[in-house]
């Protein structure tokens, strides 16, 4: 507990619920701890990720992280995650200026593999220029008399989003009311603009943003020095070769 600092402590009288907010010392990441009556553990990982055009890269790397890591290079530990785990919540989301990772068990041990396999994976990925051929964007050619075509995970999604004319009407306002900040832009990605993600942009942007100091964590109904012994146990994503080093 000598790598934290407590910055706040507060009770939450209509939830029943003790909060308290550490901070790591070495990295200035902060975690917010929850104690509540509930079966559910919940851990979560956020980045502050603000895009600066819409190519789409928080949302392809999203994807891409959770497509395997140094400890776990499968090729889906997600969907590994999502058919074996005893979860009751995995997912990833991206917002206009943040990503999220939770993750939710009943289990305690169950937990502690999921935040395992998580940390692992936002914060060594095992990620490659196809990765992003992959989750973003690529060439196709199904046939040789017709146009090449691009394909790719995000890129898919999003021309399906885009396809929707009421999320088209949303992204115009939006570009007109923050014409100059990262509101602007899309980070879920513009199927017209992704095509113009480069590997050195891709690869860039999570060396800036995905670090312990540009991150927040939150922990539900599960005390921190409970995490702290699981770390002294083995667990490696507290100690200092791995997440705080
Ligand atoms: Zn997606």
């Amino acid at each position: 507990m000598e790598k934290f600092e407590i910055i706040k402590e507060e009770t939450v009288e209509e939830y029943g619920s003790k909060v308290v907010m550490f901070r790591h010392r070495k990295t200035g990441a902060e975690i917010m701890s929850v104690s509540v009556p509930d079966e559910n553990k919940c851990f979560g990982i956020t980045f502050r990720t603000p895009p600066d055009d819409s190519t789409g890269i928080p949302h392809i790397l999203e994807h891409s992280v959770l497509c395997g890591s140094r400890k776990y290079p499968v090729k889906e530990p997600f969907v590994e995650l999502l058919k074996g785990s005893m979860k009751t919540f995995l997912n990833a989301m991206t917002y206009p200026d943040r990503t999220c990772y939770p993750v939710a068990s009943q289990n305690l041990k169950d937990f502690y593999n999921l935040v395992n396999v998580y940390m692992d994976s936002v914060l060594h990925p095992a990620i490659t220029p196809w990765t992003l051929k992959q989750e973003g964007w690529h060439y196709e050619i199904e046939d040789a008399s017709k146009p090449l075509t691009y394909k790719g995970v995000v890129y898919n999604e999003m021309k399906g989003v885009y396809s929707s004319p009421d999320s088209i009407h949303m992204r115009r306002c939006k570009e007109e009311l923050f014409p100059d900040n990262t509101y602007g832009v899309d980070s879920g990605g513009d199927p017209v603009v992704i095509p113009n993600l480069t590997w050195e942009k891709f690869e860039g942007f999570h060396k800036k943003f995905y670090h312990p100091s540009n991150s927040r964590y939150s922990l539900h109904c599960l005390p921190l020095f409970l995490l702290c012994a699981q770390a002294r146990r083995g667990g490696r994503w507290f100690d200092g070769s791995m997440v705080w080093g």
